[in-house]
């Protein structure tokens, strides 16, 4: 094989972690080439992250204008325009996802668009979308090939009248009824969108609670607003069946506590969890088999049991977020250069962005009761927070959870307008050991949402100046 086809480092996929991982290896001066089947950027910035928040944005403005009265914002003939709005994402996309090439190339690493397969250690085959394969060679291989949509047997995708995320961030046009399998954070994200744009929105969820594994209190928080604003949340309802009507409709078949049920709607999101792509790999060649919910097993820095095959993202154990597959990625980038890097990070943000946010660090309410520790708890409300009235945005709180001798922060979290930027400062908190005494002493801007954590934290510590301490 020529110098030209061998070497260091093969990454399998352009997403967050892949792209990442191509970046820093470059960086760290080895000779390294980044393959992908579809596009630079991944799911996050193609299909992910990145349009679903240009979406939300896009119909928060829209619905913000259109019901600004009571603010004295009247807004006369106010309409949406599919087209341009979807435009206006695909411009986002196309200058981020042109932006990751310029950083991979500004940095000496190879791209290329084609499917990746190992055909032993060391060995990878790249076939490209007309068929032309070849074979190159790697001291190391990273597996970044991420996830996809479960598929469920009653509602297969057609991309048409039933959509997965892919098809409900494109839209042509706006369904007048939209059915929303799923109430976790894609499918809540997404009812949200279609509500403001003037779909009426059905959620139709299996479990009894929606975005499960977040604690119950924040939840309730996103879903009495979501309710007010007119979506339906089925709660324990699974569908079991759909049939296409004259006209193009669709009546969906479902069983909840009741018994059998059905509903007419007109288009579908089946958004129930997603999939790591470790299949059709090659796996096999090197001697790596996932798991049974498809992942690999890594150690601290991404190296699998496979002498020189990497693995970090959506493909390994721990949440499915970008932020968490680009941490993986340096580390993992760090390790094959021989640094001492490690994913020892003391807490994963998690932000829904729903109205109102939410956005946590360290574990939930929950976890840290059962755990048996000894907390103190602050919390303080947006509605006294003068920065969330003045942003029409009261709904929500912040809660700040220390441990009851020492006083170290455990946990934050936050369910109101912008947790998402708020949440950063925690996160910052976290790594650094602080004291809930800490973020009580730091002098924090007013009017800002942040004052709420500050809030928080005093009243942890019965401090609080405008609440009054229990
Ligand atoms: P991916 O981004 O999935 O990239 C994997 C890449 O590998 C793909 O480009 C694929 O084409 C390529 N590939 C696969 N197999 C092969 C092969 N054999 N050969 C070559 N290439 C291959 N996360 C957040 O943190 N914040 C959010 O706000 C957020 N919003 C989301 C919204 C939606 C609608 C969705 C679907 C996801 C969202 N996520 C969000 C999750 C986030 O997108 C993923 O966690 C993240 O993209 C994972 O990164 P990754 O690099 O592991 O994989
Ligand atoms: P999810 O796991 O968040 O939610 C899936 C929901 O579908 C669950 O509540 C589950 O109980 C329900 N469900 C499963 N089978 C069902 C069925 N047959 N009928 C009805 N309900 C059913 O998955 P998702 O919303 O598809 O998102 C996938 C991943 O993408 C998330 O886990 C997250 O890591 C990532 N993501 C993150 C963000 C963000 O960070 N803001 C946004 C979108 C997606």
């Amino acid at each position: 094989m020529g110098q030209d086809k061998q070497f260091d480092v093969v990454i399998i996929g352009a997403g967050p972690g892949g792209y990442v991982c191509g970046i820093r290896c470059g960086q760290l001066g080895l000779k390294t080439l980044v393959v992908d089947r579809q596009y630079l950027g991944g799911v996050c910035l193609n299909v992910g992250c990145i349009p679903s928040k240009a979406l939300i944005h896009a119909s928060k403005v829209y619905a913000k204008a259109r019901d600004g009265a009571h603010m004295g914002v009247l807004a006369r003939d106010i309409a949406v325009d599919v087209p341009t709005m979807i435009g206006w994402k695909d411009g986002i996309v196309e200058r981020l996802t042109t932006g990751v090439g310029g950083l991979l190339k500004a940095n000496k690493t190879q791209v290329k668009i084609a499917s990746a397969r190992l055909l032993g250690p060391g060995r990878v085959q790249l076939t490209e979308a007309d068929g032309a394969s070849e074979e190159v060679g790697a001291r190391h291989v990273v597996i970044a090939t991420g996830s996809r949509p479960i598929e469920i047997p009653p509602l297969p995708i057609d991309g048409a009248r039933i959509v997965d995320s892919t098809g409900a961030l494109s839209p042509t046009e706006l369904p007048a009824h939209l059915a929303v399998i799923g109430g976790g954070v894609i499918g809540l994200e997404l009812a949200e969108v279609y509500r403001r744009l003037g779909s009426r929105v059905t959620v139709i969820e299996a479990l009894d609670q929606l975005l499960g594994g977040l604690d119950k209190d924040l939840v309730s928080a996103v879903q009495r607003k979501q309710k007010k604003a007119g979506i339906d949340h089925r709660l324990g309802t699974r569908v079991t069946g759909h049939e296409v009507l004259e006209g193009g409709g669709l009546r969906l078949t479902y069983e909840d506590s009741k018994g059998a049920g059905s509903l007419e709607v007109d288009r579908v999101l089946v958004a129930v969890g997603r999939r790591p792509n470790t299949e059709d790999l090659g796996l096999e060649t090197v001697g790596l088999a996932p798991d049974a919910r498809g992942r690999l097993a890594v150690d601290i820095q991404g190296r699998t049991a496979a002498e020189g095959v990497w693995a970090i993202g959506d493909v390994v154990a721990g949440p499915m977020l970008a932020h968490k597959a680009s941490k993986e990625a340096e580390v993992c980038a760090e390790a094959i250069a021989g640094k001492p890097s490690a994913m020892d990070v003391k807490a994963i943000p998690n932000v829904v962005y729903t109205d109102p946010e939410i956005a946590t660090v360290g574990p939930s309410l929950a976890e840290l009761k059962a755990s048996g520790r000894k907390l103190k708890i602050g919390k303080f409300p947006y509605g006294a927070l003068g920065r969330a009235m003045t942003a029409d945005a009261t709904d929500g709180f912040a809660r700040v959870v220390g441990d009851a001798e020492t006083g170290e922060l455990l946990a934050v979290h936050v369910v109101g307008a912008e947790a998402s930027e708020l949440i950063a400062a925690s996160g910052l908190a976290l790594e650094l050991s602080a004291d809930l005494e800490d973020i009580a002493l730091t002098v924090h801007a007013h009017p800002t949402m942040a004052e709420s954590l500050m809030e928080a934290a005093k009243a942890a510590l019965g401090e609080a100046i405008h609440a009054v301490n229990r």
